[in-house]
Formats: C-alpha cells, structure tokens, sequence
C-alpha cells in the first residue's frame, strides 16, 4: 500500500495530437494502482466530458483566485485565457488513496511538476513520429475550430523541441506497440520488473 510518503507520479506529456491522451487511458484502465490526476481548467467543456472526471470546470475568475490563495502545484495560460492547473488538493487526494498520480499535462507544466517531484517522478514525453503525421492526426480529431487547430498546430510544433527534458521519449507510432512500451515504463518504475 502506497501513501502520501511513498507515492509516486507519472507524468505524460506531448505535443498535441502525439495520442498521449489514449495511451493515458490505456494505463488507468490496465493498473487499479494507478489514478489520474483531473486538472482545473477555464475552457469550454466539450460534449461528452464530465465536471469532475475530465476536468474541475470553473471560470477565469475562480481559477485567478486559486492562484492567489495558492492552491496550485503549477498552472499554466496554456491558450490565451484558457488556463489549466494542477491543485496541490489533487495530489494530496490520490495519495491519501494509497494510489499513483498520471498526469496528462503540457509540456511546461509537465516540466515543472518533474522538477518539484524529481525522483518521484516519472516524466514521459510522448512522440508522434513525425510532425507531418501530428498535424494529420489533429487535422482528423476534428474536435476544434479552424482558429483553435491553428493555435494548437504552432503550439505543437514548438513543443516538439522540448523532448530531451524528459525521463523517457516514447514514440507513438504503431498504437499497440506504445500500449507495450507504456505498461513497461509503468512496472519498471513501480516495481523494478516489467512482465512484457
Ligand atoms: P485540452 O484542452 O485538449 O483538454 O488540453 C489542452 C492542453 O492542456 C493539453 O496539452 C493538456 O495536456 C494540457 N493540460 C491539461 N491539464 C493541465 C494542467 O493541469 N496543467 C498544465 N500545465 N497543462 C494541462
């Protein structure tokens, strides 16, 4: 049984579209050791995410004064006046649940959560094989406006360069080949053995 003491993190991030989200959702659902870590964030919910699950939904007000009375291990603007953060309540309530953290979080905020945690922390960068194919996938998701695409395309392509700050790169080209290599970083850093 883990506790506050003794529990570790696994931070993912990616540029946008590099399929960290799926591969997130592949470890919760493999390792019940594991829990993930819901991020506060201003922007708009989309259709089928949960208040409380996906995100803490609030507004740019709430979150401004979350930020005063210092309730965040780390936030960032990541769009203009779209503002996702970590609350230290978060962190607190996973391990008081005897579990492992996963974050799904960008790239500064990843880097900033490896460096508060060091050892604990496991950070992961994950990599689409080439930007081509990052701008295709995020082309395809078709979750955003033309607007937003753009912004999240010149945001990727900037976050891309930032790979050699992290523990680990995986790339994510064949998705069951990544599922393989995530469950490996996972067993080796938890328990220092990995069945696959
Ligand atoms: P989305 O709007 O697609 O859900 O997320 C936009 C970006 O914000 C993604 O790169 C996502 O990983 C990142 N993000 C989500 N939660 C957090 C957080 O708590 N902190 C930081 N720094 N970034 C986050």
């Amino acid at each position: 049984m883990t506790d506050i003491m003794t529990g570790k993190m696994f931070v993912f991030t990616a540029p946008s579209g590099a399929g960290k989200t799926t591969i997130v959702k592949h470890l919760l659902a493999r390792y019940s050791e594991l829990e993930f870590s819901v991020s506060a964030a201003t922007r708009v919910r989309r259709p089928h995410e949960v208040d409380g699950r996906d995100y803490y939904f609030m507004s740019v007000d709430e979150f401004r004064h979350k930020i005063d009375q210092d309730a965040f291990v780390e936030w960032e603007e990541v769009y203009k006046d779209q503002y996702y953060g970590t609350l230290k309540s978060e962190v607190d309530r996973i391990w008081k649940i005897g579990k492992h953290i996963v974050f799904d979080i960008d790239v500064k905020g990843a880097m900033n959560i490896k460096s508060l945690y060091g050892p604990r922390c496991m950070s992961v960068f994950v990599r689409p094989p080439s930007f081509g194919i990052l701008k295709e996938r995020l082309i395809n998701r078709n979750t955003e406006t033309e607007a937003s695409l753009n912004k999240r395309i010149l945001k990727a392509e900037a976050e891309m360069e930032y790979e050699n700050s992290f523990d680990i790169v995986l790339v994510n080209d064949v998705l069951e080949i990544s599922l393989m290599e995530a469950e490996h970083i996972i067993e080796t850093f938890l328990y220092g053995i990995s069945k696959t």
